[in-house]
């Protein structure tokens, strides 16, 4: 009886293990069509600075929504591109489609300070990295000094020298480099040290609980303690309720980006109007030292 069973699952899982090969065989097809037929687009997520309720920035995010397939979270479709070699070409896409998107916005008077492109790793420690994205600025016409490159600390577990060499080319011209899901990788802190980093961007998981336990809160005001002390902006990211605004307000927390201010969206629901109303929502939400 129990030998039976233990066949069953075993062809159970052989099975499921088997259909989620060739959906991920499926995807790598797909995926490679996709950046040929250019079918990736970008969402953008406001950034807010919580004191004004200010729209400082965008945060650009790729979007991949298949025929048949249906929409494909980008944790899923990135990993993919890395795996199979494509980042660096989804990446250059993902780069001058924000660079056009943020011309467009600055020709339309849409105001704001920078335009975050995330980076992958594997893009990052491309020899010509630095080159390329100084030639989509120049192509684009998109300013610098507008441009935010976020990296992930894993980028410092590999050549610390080269990765330096190639953040200062970036800053010289104006460019700016944020550290995301900042505390969830596994290298040292010293990096921050010597290297031109403007912001740290705290990873959602430690917001999602600084309502509830006493650790979460610690972490998120000692790197709150630890940004200023390095003079490095913190963005607070996945900020979903009032309570979590408020406790962040309270701890002088400057910038937060999260659905509680605005989900990532078309680039053509950002207007002048929508960002007015995200700041006054934001400077609507009372602040907890009044209560
Ligand atoms: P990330 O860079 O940390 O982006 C933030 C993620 O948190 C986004 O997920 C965003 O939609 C989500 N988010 C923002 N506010 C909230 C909130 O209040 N609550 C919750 N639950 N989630 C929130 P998304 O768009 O699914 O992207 C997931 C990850 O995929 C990104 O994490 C980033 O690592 C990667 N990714 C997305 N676009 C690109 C890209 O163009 N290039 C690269 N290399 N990676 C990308
Ligand atoms: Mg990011
Ligand atoms: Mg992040
Ligand atoms: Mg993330």
């Amino acid at each position: 009886e129990a030998k039976k069973k233990n066949t069953g699952s075993y062809l159970f899982y052989a099975s499921e293990m088997s259909d989620r090969l060739h959906e991920n065989q499926q995807l790598v097809v797909a995926l490679a069509e996709a950046l040929s037929s250019d079918l990736f687009y970008l969402e953008y997520q406001p950034q807010v600075a919580l004191c004004s309720g200010e729209v400082i920035g965008f945060e650009a995010l790729a979007r991949w929504q298949h025929p048949t397939l249906g929409n494909i979270p980008p944790d899923r479709f990135i990993a993919l591109a890395e795996q199979e070699g494509l980042i660096v070409t989804l990446g250059d896409r993902v780069l001058q489609l924000a660079c056009q998107q943020g011309c467009e916005w600055l020709e339309q008077g849409i105001e704001f300070q920078r335009l975050a492109v995330n980076v992958s790793v594997k893009q990052f420690v491309e020899s010509d990295f630095a080159s390329k994205v100084l030639n989509v600025l120049e192509q684009s016409g998109f300013p610098a000094e507008k441009l935010e490159l976020e990296i992930t600390e894993s980028v410092f577990l590999g050549d610390l020298t080269l990765a330096k060499e190639t953040m200062q080319k970036l800053t010289q011209q104006g460019v700016c480099f944020s550290i995301d899901d900042f505390g969830t990788g596994f290298s040292s802190l010293l990096y921050l040290k010597d290297l031109p980093v403007l912001k740290l961007k705290l990873d959602q998981g430690f917001i999602r609980g600084i309502t509830q336990d006493n650790s979460s809160l610690q972490i998120v005001k000692a790197s709150l303690q630890m940004g200023q002390a390095l003079n490095m902006d913190v963005i607070v990211e996945g900020v979903e309720t009032c309570d979590e605004y408020q406790m962040l307000l309270a701890m002088r927390c400057g910038h937060a980006q999260g659905y509680l201010f605005g989900r990532p969206m078309k680039p053509d629901l950002i207007t002048a109007p929508r960002l007015r109303q995200i700041s006054a929502s934001v400077g609507a939400i009372v602040p907890a030292s009044v209560i």
